[in-house]
């Protein structure tokens, strides 16, 4: 036999039943995003590797170890798998011009690449929503942002403050980052002793991130380290309270955490994260914030710009650990077919039905015709259908075929094959008993 070929390991295979979950949170989103304005957008997967130097920063996790880089075979083009969203989003609004017309607030879904140590919640294949709104300046549209994160929590049953919870910092502008930098660089220089490998190579190219370490051994040094917060000046702290009061008056809770940086370079102002306590090590669900300097630093037009990711994988996860279930996907009939039964008459009746609107699922024949009865009646009520479509010999000789109630104790009934379109609606009505 020839050998099995195997998916690349930390990507992973999304079959049924378990692809039902994530066509149900795609909907969801997609709902989401109607309800607020978001457009989609989709941009390839593949970018020039220069986009994510330029955009992430340099001195990254996502940069320096994280990214599916390799040449084209061909012309020996640098590119990479996308890590992650909004570069590739900032370059195709920049490419077209799209905010010529004014601003925009558009969203995606799908594929990220980063190389990592593959555990639960970490992939080297992963799924994000993003949402990028470009072109406004406002508080209000970083609130919004927010809330409609929480919003997406709340559709899919998630209790904030219990399952999930929110996290809000400011990082400011540049200039207020600069004095704030010197200070920290102080404070991490006293401390050398207790700095690892990462943070010391970090000290002088980029002190902020390693606030973000999750080293335990560091939490204390950064824990005491000068709050960024405290060097904000007067423009920026009205940013951020006029974000807070919104949540505030809304009624979404958070806490500001003066440690939370977020993992790329351009972000400045309002950041958050949407964390988790039910998924060990990977607890970050959700993180966005405002990249102002970003579609400028892309070679755009300059413009400000807010946004968020979310991965898809964890969301998932934290939604099976707390026992949260997509709505039934049953189809709403059954079609049982006895052996003998010529297959257009049942395959006409069907199809009319579907016409109507009605989910149906055909149990396919074998090379020597139909299953069993028996066993087409099991395979009936493992589908989860309310009804079964009985195409017997007896009824079809008739011009009739029997539905019969699964789920609830109704009759038995006979209903003509001619002018199904008479009776689908009283199957339809079925769904919402
Ligand atoms: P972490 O600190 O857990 O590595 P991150 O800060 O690198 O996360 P972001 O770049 O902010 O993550 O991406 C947004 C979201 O995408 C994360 O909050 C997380 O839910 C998800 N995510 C990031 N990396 C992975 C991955 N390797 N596998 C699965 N989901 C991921
Ligand atoms: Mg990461």
């Amino acid at each position: 036999m020839a050998e099995t070929l195997k998916a690349i390991k930390g990507m992973n295979d999304i079959l049924p039943p378990e692809s039902a979950r994530w066509e149900w949170l795609e909907d969801t989103v997609r709902k989401l995003m109607r309800r607020y304005g978001y457009q989609n957008m989709r941009t390839p997967i593949v970018e020039p590797t220069a986009l994510f130097v330029r955009g992430l920063g340099e001195v990254t996790d996502i940069v320096e170890k994280e990214m599916y880089s390799f040449e084209d075979s061909l012309n020996g083009d640098k590119l990479t798998l996308r890590p992650e969203g909004t570069a590739g989003a900032v370059r195709a609004v920049n490419e077209h011009t799209f905010l010529y017309e004014g601003g925009k607030r558009l969203f995606y879904i799908g594929q990220m690449f980063r190389h990592e140590r593959p555990q639960k919640g970490r992939y080297r294949q992963f799924h994000q929503v993003g949402a990028e709104v470009m072109g406004f300046a406002g508080p209000d549209v970083d609130a919004e942002l927010i809330l409609m994160t929480a919003a997406l929590w709340r559709d899919l049953g998630l209790t904030i403050g219990q399952d999930i919870t929110l996290q809000i910092n400011s990082l400011g502008q540049p200039d207020e980052r600069k004095a704030h930098r010197e200070a920290l660089i102080k404070h991490l220089e006293a401390h050398a002793d207790l700095l690892d490998d990462e943070a010391k190579r970090r000290l002088h190219s980029n002190p902020l991130r390693i606030l973000d370490t999750k080293n335990p051994a560091m939490q204390a040094v950064v824990e005491s380290a000068p709050k960024l917060l405290d060097y904000l000046g007067e423009a920026s702290l009205a940013h951020f309270n006029a974000v807070k009061q919104v949540l505030d008056a809304v009624g979404v809770a958070y806490s500001v955490n003066t440690r939370l940086v977020r993992g790329m370079d351009y972000y400045n102002l309002t950041v958050f994260e949407w964390v988790t306590d039910k998924l060990g090590a990977q607890g970050t669900v959700c993180g966005g914030g405002r990249y102002d300097g970003l579609i400028e630093q892309l070679g755009g037009k300059p413009a400000p710009a807010v946004g968020w990711g979310l991965g898809m994988e964890r969301l998932l996860l934290l939604l099976d650990e707390v026992g949260i279930k997509p709505p039934s996907t049953a189809p709403d009939a059954f079609a049982v077919v006895f052996a003998g039964t010529p297959l257009s008459t049942v395959l006409v009746a069907i199809e009319g039905l579907r016409q109507q609107g009605l989910d149906i699922v055909l149990n396919p024949a074998g090379k020597d015709g139909p299953a069993s009865p028996k066993s087409q009646f099991k395979k009936a009520d493992a589908s989860g259908a309310r009804f079964a479509l009985v195409f017997g010999p007896d009824e079809v000789a008739q011009g009739q075929v029997s539905v019969k109630p699964l789920r609830d104790h109704g009759e038995q009934v006979l209903q003509p094959l001619n002018g199904v379109a008479d009776w689908a609606a009283s199957l339809l009505a079925a769904r919402k008993s």
